[in-house]
């Protein structure tokens, strides 16, 4: 049942059926507003822009809960669940802690992330996520502040996080699964820079490391 503590969601996209795109089986991704980046070449503007806000439906962990059930034997069958995206979907962490509180260990949670908040939101939500999906735009400090207006580190901090969660998983709890897309972007990095990042993230303990061009339209 709600209440009026709940932690709302305010949502511009609910998109079902989604296959692998975004995490392990069948999801539904669930886009939610708010971004602490300013990426040259967002790819999701309306994430931000504040005219989206006005058109957000806001939830509960609850009322998402009903809203998004009807998938759920697709989601048993294929070891899928939902995935939080936006935008920044940590800035929403109390959001996705209390809905993992509500649909329960068999939905797999993913979050898409740039991991640019504040460390205390993903500690928030180590226990109830289940795989981040982190793009980290690129490692080298200048390239990073020159592509998204922000200083590189929180994401660092934040990686090291989960590089130590990696390391000495929590005894009795499952291991965090961490995706990292590394994009080489026109104009701001190199490829050889992308190699740089990478090689940095596998020193960082991380394996599952996904380099790939942004086509810009
Ligand atoms: S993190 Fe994503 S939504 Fe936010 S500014 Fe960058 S590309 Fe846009």
């Amino acid at each position: 049942m709600s209440n009026n503590s709940s932690p709302r969601l305010p949502v511009f996209a609910i998109e079902r059926h989604r296959l692998t795109t975004d995490g392990q089986g069948v999801s539904t991704l669930v886009g939610a507003y708010g971004c602490t980046l300013a990426c040259r070449y967002c790819i999701n503007p309306h994430a931000w822009n504040s005219d989206t806000l006005k058109k957000c439906v806001s939830f509960t962990p609850e009322t998402l809960y009903e809203r998004v059930r009807q998938d759920e034997l697709y989601f048993l069958a294929t070891g899928g669940g939902i995935t939080f995206g936006g935008g920044e979907s940590l800035l929403h962490a109390e959001f996705i802690r209390a809905f993992r509180q509500v649909c329960g260990r068999r939905w797999r949670l993913t979050v898409e992330t740039s991991l640019q908040i504040p460390s205390e939101r993903l500690e928030m939500t180590l226990d109830s996520v289940d795989e981040y999906i982190v793009d980290i735009k690129d490692l080298e400090p200048e390239t990073y502040l020159a592509y998204t207006g922000m200083p590189i580190d929180r994401l660092l901090a934040n990686l090291r996080i989960l590089s130590s969660r990696i390391a000495s998983p929590p005894q009795g709890g499952a291991p965090v699964s961490v995706h990292i897309r590394v994009p080489l972007i026109p104009g701001y990095n190199t490829p050889k820079q992308l190699q740089t990042s990478a090689e940095k993230l596998r020193s960082m303990g991380f394996s599952h490391i996904e380099t790939f061009p942004y086509v810009l339209k």
